[in-house]
């Protein structure tokens, strides 16, 4: 059997070059298991002149120490759940970061907290919004979703449901700090944007592939400066800034979330992986010739079928090119089951950092690197 699959491998090589094999199959086994991480702390006009080599230095830390976080876990065989979760509250207790301390003000001068966790197995999914107390949203996103009674809670009862299950609460005063404060006020002052005022996006995120297969996604966040009105962005939209299907991919998105909405950015990046490894299946399969009856020499088994990384960097880049055509900027993370996760980002920079079962470990944050 392996010899016709192997067989059939060469054919396809034959008809579709450019996109059947990743990597040589000493690089990538079909059937082998692999894991694979990727973290984001939020895209931006961050460019190498406005940091100073301590701010640098500092955000390759700490997306290290959560990229390391997450990683291990998977390296010792544990599950994509998480190790999401684990990167996530490091940097949702980091305050560099605008997600758990550190989150953005919003225009009367409040912390509101988003979050949202999907698990590719079954796309479950948790998602909060306009959290005040919860010290870690993305824990009550996966209480949430735990529970699978409701999918998406907001404001005041989440806030009870957050209690009912014994999560750590604190003082609202806990996520605020002085430069995001001082951000507002410029925001008020010299009527700035968001984008304007904030320069970069400091949402987190995570998206994993773990040893069994599974894929999960996480965000986390404090939206906007000066978001008004109970602005609610894409983070715990399901679909927009974080989805899961184990069939494709997880992703994790950051930037204007209004526009992410509106491509259904996560979602969009699935079913386009999905449409890209299904087209190169049929294309091989109406390419096998047929014998005296008509019927196919050989079979093209689905499994000897995979995307190459480039192919899902170009469906992950068109999405975000629509992002840009809409008027909208930022970046996202994708974990797919076929090798490293990709980035993609029409920003400058992004805070970001990626992992594999195969020996990658780095973090980046300006988009020359
Ligand atoms: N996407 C987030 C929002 O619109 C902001 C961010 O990425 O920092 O709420």
């Amino acid at each position: 059997m392996r010899a016709i699959l192997a067989f059939a491998a060469v054919i396809l090589v034959l008809v579709s070059p450019t996109s059947l094999m990743a990597q040589d199959e000493e690089e990538y086994d079909p059937f082998a298991p692999r894991w694979s991480f990727a973290i984001h702390g939020g895209a931006g006009t961050i460019e190498r002149a406005n940091m100073t080599p301590e701010q640098d230095a500092a955000y390759r830390a700490a997306l290290q120490q959560a990229l390391d976080a997450g990683a291990k876990i998977l390296a010792e065989g544990g599950s994509a759940m998480d190790a999401v979760i684990a990167a996530i509250t490091l940097m949702e207790d980091d305050p560099k970061f605008n997600a758990g301390k550190g989150a953005v003000f919003t225009w009367e001068g409040a912390n509101e907290l988003d979050a949202a966790l999907m698990d590719g197995r079954d796309r479950s999914a948790g998602a909060v919004t306009g959290v005040k107390t919860v010290k870690n949203p993305i824990l009550l996103a996966r209480e949430v979703m735990k529970d699978g009674r409701h999918v998406f809670l907001s404001g005041a009862g989440a806030e009870e449901f957050a209690s009912d299950k014994g999560l750590e609460l604190v003082d609202p005063e806990y996520f605020a700090t002085e430069p995001r404060r001082r951000s507002l006020e410029r925001m008020k002052a010299q009527q700035l944007s968001a984008i304007d005022v904030d320069v970069k996006f400091g949402t987190v995120g995570a998206v994993a592939l773990d040893l069994e297969g599974n894929m999960v996604a996480g965000t986390s966040t404090g939206g906007l400066t000066g978001k008004r009105w109970g602005r609610i962005g894409d983070v715990p939209v399901i679909g927009a800034g974080t989805y899961a299907d184990n069939r494709d991919c997880a992703v994790s998105a950051t930037g204007q979330g209004e526009y992410f909405i509106r491509a259904a950015v996560g979602h969009s990046i699935c079913q386009g992986l999905r449409y890209s490894w299904r087209k190169m299946l049929d294309d091989a399969q109406a390419s096998v010739p047929l014998d005296e009856d008509g019927n196919p020499t050989f079979i093209v088994h689905a499994s000897e079928m995979w995307l190459e990384e480039s192919d899902v960097q170009a469906v992950a880049d068109a999405v975000m090119a629509d992002v840009k055509d809409l008027g909208g900027t930022g970046g996202v993370i994708v974990v797919s089951p076929f090798g490293p996760a990709v980035f993609s980002f029409n920003t400058p920079g992004m805070y970001r950092g990626r992992a594999t079962s195969a020996g990658v470990s780095e973090v980046g944050i300006y988009g020359d690197e």
